[in-house]
């Protein structure tokens, strides 16, 4: 809770802040009983430091093969359980049966318009990140130029149609969203299923972020990575070009993760000396070679003058451990906070990143105990229709605790199914009804 309060400068919706700190354990839980692998996140939330392993981030646990191994897990739980799902099946529209009281959900499969009648529907279909024209209308001018880290399908149509068809009512920060640092030459419009995350850049807290004007932008140390990552892309689409470098030498180096920096997934700027290192970056984009230069020099002697000052401290990464930038000799005008080490020792890497969009904060209000979609006129409970996942706002403002995301679906997406569940059981007394999860 108080890391949402911090990332979220306090304005989560209390109730579904509420819910999502009481539920998460159980709901973990549940999944893992539901044959979702989950194991120790050895390589991306921990660092071995003097001999011991240490979770630094309070996320410790993460599924197997990430993103790809979640998805099978859920499609072979699914199918145990005797789930339909239909692919490539876009609902475009939702009506109420005049007569039953049944929901009708209009679908379309490639040409094909059909219709499911439904004794209950919960919507999971994303938020607008994948749309340029609503991004750059609630996030701002620039947001068009962002890339898309995941599915190219999350155009904000159902949050639409939600509010146009049904009168739920939109909650929540329309113009925050989470985005990271992520491989400028990675495909702006979707995600990749192979590399999936593996085009996100996390590893600044270890070096420094440097724009094409050759300046920093942020404090690359100012907290834990979980709580800045998801800030610093909106930081680096404000950048020129909406691009950066980052930048580390031969002593940090060996502690980036190997499936966001290897060769093989990122264009390595590798140089033995600082001058080489800029005269590369420029042929990839970098203008001002002076200012590039002047900034890791006066970092390198602001960093001295800490460590002169300061003999005993020692860097750990899996602390916030104060090596910083800021002595009473120096100070620069953006400060690095924590683990602030000298680049100075070749050879050095850069590699260059822009802004990559995760998701779209904003959203439709729900009833936190069930996920229930409210109406904006009347501020009541619409029938059988729940909303869970990105399409819910009013949980995120500004930033993000790492790892909130996916724990939102799983307890909301819970409770909504259970709710649902039991709404679509009470009309099937009636009649033959189906639930529809998108
Ligand atoms: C590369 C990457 C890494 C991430 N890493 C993490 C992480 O480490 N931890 C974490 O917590 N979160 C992470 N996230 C975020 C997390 O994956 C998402 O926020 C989460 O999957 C959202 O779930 P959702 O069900 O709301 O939407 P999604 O999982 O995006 O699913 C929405 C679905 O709706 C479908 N859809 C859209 N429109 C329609 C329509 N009209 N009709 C029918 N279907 C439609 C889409 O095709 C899509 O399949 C990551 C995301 C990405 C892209």
């Amino acid at each position: 809770m108080a890391d949402l309060r911090k990332t979220c400068m306090g304005r989560s919706d209390p109730e579904l802040a509420n819910a999502l700190v009481a539920d998460s354990n159980s709901a973990v839980k549940w999944l893992a009983s539901e044959g979702i692998r989950f194991q120790l996140s050895f390589n991306r939330q921990a660092y071995e430091v003097d001999g011991r392993i240490k979770f630094w981030g309070g996320l410790s646990l993460k599924t197997q093969d990430g993103g790809k191994g979640l998805i099978a897990d859920y499609r072979a739980a699914a199918k145990r359980h005797g789930v339909r799902v239909a692919w490539s099946t876009a609902l475009s529209g939702i009506q109420t049966d005049a007569v039953d009281g049944s929901l009708i959900a209009s679908v379309k499969t490639n040409a094909q318009e059909n219709v499911i009648k439904a004794g209950a529907i919960v919507l999971a279909a994303g938020g607008f990140e994948s749309n340029a024209r609503m991004r750059s209308q609630f996030l701002g001018p620039g947001w068009d130029l962002a890339m898309v880290r995941g599915t190219p399908y999350n155009t904000g149509d159902v949050l639409e149609l939600g509010i146009q068809q049904l009168g739920a009512q939109p909650v929540g920060n329309w113009s925050g969203c989470h985005s990271v640092a992520w491989d400028a030459a990675a495909n702006p419009n979707t995600g990749d299923r192979v590399a999936s995350n593996e085009f996100t850049k996390s590893g600044y807290p270890l070096g420094l972020m440097i724009n094409v004007d050759g300046r920093r932008f942020v404090d690359e140390g100012i907290d834990m990575r979980n709580f800045t990552y998801a800030k610093f892309g909106r930081a680096i689409l404000q950048q020129p070009e909406q691009a950066a470098f980052q930048v580390w030498d031969s002593r940090t180096k060996p502690w980036l993760r190997p499936e966001e920096y290897r060769e093989e997934r990122v264009e390595h700027i590798s140089a033995d000396t600082l001058e080489e290192l800029v005269e590369k970056c420029a042929s990839c984009g970098l203008q001002n070679r002076e200012a590039f230069l002047h900034t890791l020099r006066e970092y390198n002697e602001a960093v001295y003058a800490h460590r002169r000052e300061n003999p005993s401290a020692t860097w750990d990464p899996a602390i916030k451990d104060g090596l910083s930038t800021q002595s009473s000799a120096k100070q620069l005008a953006l400060a690095k906070s924590n683990w602030a080490l000298p680049l100075d020792q070749g050879p050095y890497l850069a590699i260059k990143v822009t802004c990559g969009i995760t998701f779209t904060f904003g959203g439709l209000k729900v009833d936190a105990r069930n996920a229930q979609m409210i109406a904006s006129a009347t501020g009541q409970p619409i029938p059988g229709v729940y909303c869970v996942g990105e399409m819910m706002g009013g949980l995120f403002y500004s930033n993000y605790p790492g790892g909130s995301g996916l724990t939102s679906g799983a307890v909301f997406g819970r409770r909504a199914g259970k709710a649902a569940a039991a709404a679509a059981h009470k009309r099937g007394s009636r009649r033959e009804v189906h639930m529809i999860l998108l």
